[in-house]
């Protein structure tokens, strides 16, 4: 009942096309556009997201696999309903007939922690929404295996990809409790939008430390 004059009051319109009905028109849906398979090292093309063989480094990323293409307007207008809308319906809709094959069985599903101004503004934390939603469809356990210790520059703020990099390293950590305790494990790291990688990349060095074999990422879009 709360839900309907919910809507009567603020009506939905569809972050695609701006018609009034739903969040994501079934039009808008089928249109938006498939991502390219890259490389999360390099950011080059690459099959099925494998990182390149050339590419490969001991605590690096194995593979990543991206959903939508960052450059459609619409998808851009998602994730910012996504983002600053606190839009959890969206982020269902735009996962609703996902799947895919790494040929790897993971073990834990990890969001990539936000900073710290924003996730205690907001209360909400896009990337650990998509986790949910993605664990329950993969039946994979999400875990808060990581976490931020330092505030940093907003990424999207920092032009390049070696500043990008520089502003995050070091700043993730593995929480307490899960020390010792990821040997051998299989990680999917989670995010909303994969740009220069500078993020899941340091996440991916710091779980490989901890003794993590194998770590793919996931993201919404890049
Ligand atoms: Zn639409
Ligand atoms: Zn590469």
């Amino acid at each position: 009942m709360l839900g309907i004059v919910f809507d009567f009051l603020f009506p939905k319109k569809c972050y695609g096309c701006g018609e009034y009905g739903k969040d994501l028109c079934g039009k808008c849906f089928r249109e938006l556009s498939i991502a390219d398979q890259i490389c999360p090292e390099c950011g080059e093309e690459s099959p099925m997201g494998w990182t390149h063989e050339e590419c490969k480094k001991k605590l690096g990323m194995d593979g990543l696999i991206v959903i939508y293409d960052y450059q459609d307007v619409k998808m851009r207008s998602i994730i910012d309903g996504i983002k600053f809308d606190f839009n959890k319906e969206l982020v269902e809709r735009v996962l609703k007939n996902f799947r895919f094959e790494t040929g790897e069985n993971f073990d834990y599903l990890v969001s990539v922690p936000l900073y710290f101004y924003r996730e205690n503004w907001r209360g909400f934390n896009q990337a650990e929404e998509m986790a949910s939603v993605v664990g329950r469809k993969m039946e994979v356990e999400v875990k808060e295996i990581l976490r931020r210790k330092q505030k940093t520059k907003q990424q999207s703020l920092i032009l390049g990809r070696e500043m990008r990099e520089k502003n995050v390293k070091g700043v993730f950590e593995v929480r307490k409790n899960f020390k010792k305790k990821l040997r051998g494990k299989r990680v999917l790291l989670v995010d909303d939008v994969f740009t220069s990688g500078a993020d899941m990349r340091e996440c991916t060095k710091i779980l490989k430390k901890e003794g993590v074999r194998v770590v793919w990422g996931l993201a919404l879009a890049h």
